[in-house]
């Protein structure tokens, strides 16, 4: 039986089927979601398509109940942050931090306008640019950020006029079914639908002839299959897809001050985000003295449940990612690499990894070349910086990178040759509510955040008035 509960048409439902969900600090089932079937997927869809009707006529009107969204995860129920580490594993504070993330992004992204541009107006006529929701959206997220990423999809794609079926990862579907449970309060029905279940929902979801746009956070295998699905219906798409990500450090720098924060950029989130350091490039000269440094932080950060205060890195989230990193790293040794530090798994329950330092290590190993998605870190000498830049570019994945620099005009004009879409100077991670983010080649399509991703939801109307 169901902990909790699917929002369709604005209706609570347990679903006709559970399954379990499992806690990755333990490794143990702790809680039973509904499995969504194929007929009830089709009511949520049915009610989403209803309730557009209404929605997307009146860009005030919605304005004001994102607005409401956004307070209502101001002031989250007790148990929100709580069930967040439970599902995902990240420390207590981090799982606020995400709720909080994901009311700020609620809120900046309901002041946002949808301009109507006028690009002509004279005697010979008017001639409007104008933007229109695209109907039903069908969002699907995966389990790294999972209230944070929901909310990207579902702020702009509401303030723009669309309405909604949801479908959070199997790994960490609680959070949100929970934010679906609070914002029955808030949303009209069938405005969000939130539904859970296996991967095959999400296949029914991107072949099911009522949404008009697929807006898919996850790995670039899952994407592929996306867009061929979406294929035949011609159904819009954004796909925020994988990384691996290069942080090229350059040789004017002081090791001590950049590396805790390439350690972060790398190691937050236990290394479970899309667009984390993934490889770092270090001149030869600075190579041993990086290697020291960011051995002894990954050494001395505290790795444990993320309900224990003092825990700063909580577990990897589940067992198919754990065995995934472990390969990896087990592959790196076969191969010579080095072991700074970890390397191995942490205790004997739940899914924990030693956070990893990597050296003695290139290219063509799969842990500099795959995405390892995990708290594992391989560190690669280079010779000059335009070789560091051509090893950075020869993936196929683009999302991010970044360069560090004593001189930032410097640093900056290597990060313009990275080919991704967002390239950062002395910071990585540098992702905000105003600011597009999205991947060159396989890392995605589209972008969201900011304006630019709002307007990802909608489609021009020219709206062209002879006048005589
Ligand atoms: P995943 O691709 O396995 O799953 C993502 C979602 O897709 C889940 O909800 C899953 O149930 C669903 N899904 C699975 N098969 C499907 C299908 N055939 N059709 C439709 N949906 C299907 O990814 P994951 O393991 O949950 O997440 C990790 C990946 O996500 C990493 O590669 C990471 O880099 C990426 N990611 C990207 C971003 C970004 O913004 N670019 C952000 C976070 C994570």
């Amino acid at each position: 039986m169901s902990d909790y509960t699917m929002t369709i048409d604005g209706k609570s439902v347990k679903g006709s089927k559970s399954v379990g969900v499992i806690n990755p600090a333990t490794g143990k089932v702790f809680a039973q979601v509904p499995d969504c079937t194929k007929s009830e997927l089709d009511q949520a869809m049915e009610a989403a398509q209803r309730a557009y009707r209404t929605w997307s006529k009146d860009i005030n009107a919605r304005r004001k109940l994102l607005g409401e969204v956004a307070a209502a995860l101001q002031s989250p129920p007790e148990g929100l942050a709580r069930t967040l580490t439970q599902e995902q594993g990240k420390p207590l504070a981090k799982a606020q931090q995400e709720i909080m993330g994901s009311s700020i992004w609620a809120s900046y992204t309901a002041s946002l306008e949808i301009p109507n541009e006028v690009i002509q107006d004279n005697a010979a006529g008017k001639v409007e640019i104008r933007r229109k929701p695209l109907g039903v959206v069908a969002a699907i997220t995966p389990w790294n950020y999972p209230l944070m990423l929901a909310m990207w999809k579902i702020a702009p794609a509401l303030l723009a006029g669309n309405t909604i079926v949801l479908k959070p990862s199997p790994y960490t579907p609680i959070t949100s079914l929970m934010l679906g449970e609070i914002l029955r309060e808030v949303l009209p029905p069938g405005v969000l639908n939130v539904v859970s279940g296996g991967d095959e929902v999400g296949g029914w979801m991107t072949s099911h002839p009522v949404p008009r746009k697929i807006s898919f956070t996850g790995s670039v295998a899952t994407g592929k299959k996306v867009a061929a699905a979406a294929a035949p219906d011609l159904k819009r798409i954004t796909l925020e897809l994988g990384g691996n990500d290069a942080a090229i450090v350059l040789a004017d720098v002081n090791p001590a001050e950049v590396a805790p924060k390439i350690f972060w950029g790398a190691f937050e989130n236990s290394g479970q985000i899309c667009s984390a350091i993934k490889r770092v490039y270090v001149p030869e000269a600075m190579y041993s003295s990086m290697l020291e440094k960011l051995g002894e932080l990954a050494k001395n950060v505290k790795v444990g449940n993320g309900l224990d205060a003092a825990t700063e890195l909580g577990p990897i989230n589940n067992k198919m990612q754990f065995e995934r990193v472990t390969e990896l790293v087990e592959d790196a040794k076969k191969h010579g690499a080095k072991i700074v530090t970890g390397g191995s798994r942490q205790g004997t329950e739940g899914y924990f990894f030693q956070p990893t330092i990597v050296g003695g290590i290139s290219d063509g190993v799969r842990l500099v070349d795959e995405e390892q998605f995990g708290p594992a870190l391989p560190i690669i000498p280079y010779k000059d910086v335009d070789d560091a830049v051509r090893r950075a570019n020869s993936t196929t994945y683009g999302l991010s990178g970044s360069v560090w620099g004593k001189d930032p005009d410097r640093a900056a004009e290597v990060a313009g040759q990275l080919e991704c879409g967002s390239a950062w100077v002395n910071q990585h991670l540098a992702i905000a509510p105003n600011l597009p983010f999205g991947g060159a080649k396989w890392s995605g399509i589209g972008v969201e955040n900011g304006t630019w991703g709002l307007l990802g939801f909608t489609e021009i109307q020219v709206v062209n008035v002879a006048r005589n």
